[in-house]
């Protein structure tokens, strides 16, 4: 695309005319200021790292999160550090516990590995938080249990007194990795505050998901230094050459804009109760979110729901095994979702 050309195009649109509600991105770009951080490091890109962007970004997460700086370590994406814990911790003899349905990448690595992954189904009874006592039995000796909280593909929250019990409760040499990509759309108490207690625990964040810079590439880990060093065993603890100043300068501007961060929120959560409220009204059966994402349990297989909505130049998301006849959806802008509930009457009529 030419500048001019990027420019006029709604944010929410790629240059097929495809709505694009299929893999949790957000409808809209970075923020205002986020942008001009990002535009003004370009100029200063025959640098490696010319004005401590890094550190910047780091002192506003610590203030901003009330985490040491000591404890934060940006990365390109929250995937890179995802793979590395799991790398790090499990092995042949210590394996993975997570929920399921949940974002499958450990599972993936955990694979790769070839370390056991177990999983402990969601379920409608507590609301399909992450039943943390389950995980524990069901590998009482497990390298890493795995939470995504709020979860992807549920949207759905796991108190942060369970994680805490979890944290208090695990076999030593253990980790307890919680996912909070999607926190910012929940706007609730973060794991973060565990950090400081413990080495065992490390908290993954990203900007691709409400800060709107997927694209761009910066995630965060939060965890103890030494548990940090434990994962950076072949490239050193400041990660020189891995990351963008674009993106480090982009997301140290965006962590401190907590108004544009609430009004973002509160945005996406208008769209998606007007969603919600649309579906009970049509009986289609779906389970409450607290993120941008919800599961649409559609009664049969949803792989050729998707298509037909494709073929309404819709991209919803994706099933998971477990649940074939469920779709997830991510919360678009206002018009995405009115686009959506008009395509669902043509298709499930
Ligand atoms: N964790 C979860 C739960 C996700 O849904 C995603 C992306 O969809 C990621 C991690 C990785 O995202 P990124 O590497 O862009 O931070």
């Amino acid at each position: 695309l030419g500048a001019a050309e990027a420019r006029e195009m709604p944010a929410d649109r790629d240059k097929s005319g495809m709505i694009r509600i299929g893999s949790n991105e957000c409808w809209t770009g970075p923020f205002p200021a986020g942008i001009a951080a990002g535009e003004a490091a370009v100029r200063l890109g025959n640098r490696y790292e010319p004005t401590h962007m890094r550190r910047t970004l780091i002192e506003n997460v610590a203030a901003v999160e009330n985490v040491p700086a000591s404890h934060i370590l940006p990365w390109p994406g929250s995937s890179d550090p995802l793979s590395r814990v799991i790398v790090t911790f499990c092995s042949p003899t210590r394996g993975l516990v997570t929920a399921n349905p949940t974002y499958e990448a450990a599972w993936r690595t955990a694979d790769w590995l070839q370390a056991k992954s177990t999983t402990v189904p969601l379920k409608a009874a507590n609301r399909y938080a992450v039943d943390v006592r389950a995980l524990l039995a069901a590998d009482p000796h497990a390298g890493v249990y795995y939470i995504c909280s709020p979860n992807n593909p549920t949207g759905t929250l796991t108190p942060i007194a369970d994680i805490a019990w979890l944290l208090d409760n695990k076999p030593a040499g253990s980790i307890v990795l919680v996912d909070e990509a999607y926190i910012h759309f929940a706007g609730t108490q973060s794991a973060a505050s565990l950090v400081t207690r413990s080495k065992d625990i490390i908290v993954l964040r990203t900007f691709s998901k409400l800060f709107g810079m997927a694209g761009l590439r910066l995630g965060l880990s939060l965890a103890h230094p030494e548990t940090h060093q434990k994962m950076m065993r072949y490239d050193g603890a400041n990660q020189s050459g891995t990351l963008s100043i674009v993106a480090l300068a982009a997301g140290g501007a965006s962590v401190l804009r907590a108004q544009d961060i609430v009004a973002r929120r509160n945005e996406m959560i208008a769209a998606r109760e007007e969603t919600f409220a649309f579906l009970k009204k049509r009986g289609v059966s779906f389970i409450p979110s607290q993120a941008n994402m919800f599961m649409i349990d559609w009664k049969k297989p949803a792989a050729p729901i998707r298509q037909a909505f494709a073929a309404q130049n819709i991209d919803i998301g994706r099933s998971w095994t477990l649940w074939p006849n469920c779709s997830r959806i991510t919360v678009g802008s206002a018009a995405d979702m009115k686009a959506f509930c008009g395509a669902l009457d043509k298709i499930v009529a």
